[in-house]
This record gives C-alpha cells, sequence and structure tokens, in this order.
C-alpha cells in the first residue's frame, strides 16, 4: 500500500487499536522530506505536473482553472 492510501487504512483499521498498533509497526509509509511525493498540489492533492514557481505549489491543470483568481494575466 502506498502513502497515497494510508489515511483510508486508518479508516479501516482505527477502530482495532490491536490491529492498527500492528499495521503502524510494519506497514506504516516512510515520512518523506524530499523527492517526487513530497510536492503535492493543495487545491487536488496530484504529484504530477506540479508548477513550484513563485511559491504557487500547485499542479498544471489548477493554476489553468485558477489562473485568473491568482492574479495571472493572458497577454496574447
Ligand atoms: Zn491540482
Amino acid at each position: 500500500m502506498t502513502a497515497k492510501n494510508f489515511s483510508k487504512v486508518q479508516k479501516q483499521l482505527g477502530a482495532k487499536p490491536a490491529k492498527w498498533a500492528k499495521y503502524v509497526k510494519h506497514n506504516k509509509p516512510k515520512e518523506r522530506e524530499f523527492g517526487y511525493g513530497v510536492k503535492r498540489c493543495e487545491f487536488c492533492g496530484t504529484t504530477r505536473g506540479h508548477i513550484g514557481k513563485y511559491g504557487l505549489n500547485i499542479c498544471r491543470r489548477c493554476f489553468r482553472l485558477n489562473a485568473t483568481k491568482l492574479g495571472f494575466k493572458k497577454l496574447n
């Protein structure tokens, strides 16, 4: 199971403390400090098409939808 789905497992096993403790001990995904999975879109949470320029931290799709709201202007 990937880091993405860890919250789903927590939801399922949260009611069973002993099983949850065992799961965390053996299967908890590593907390990342750098790399592909750290940079996530602030709107939709995807790691793909990330734009970090100007401190945006959003993906290209969300940028396209929200560019005018963020103050960007198309000049052509
Ligand atoms: Zn996005």
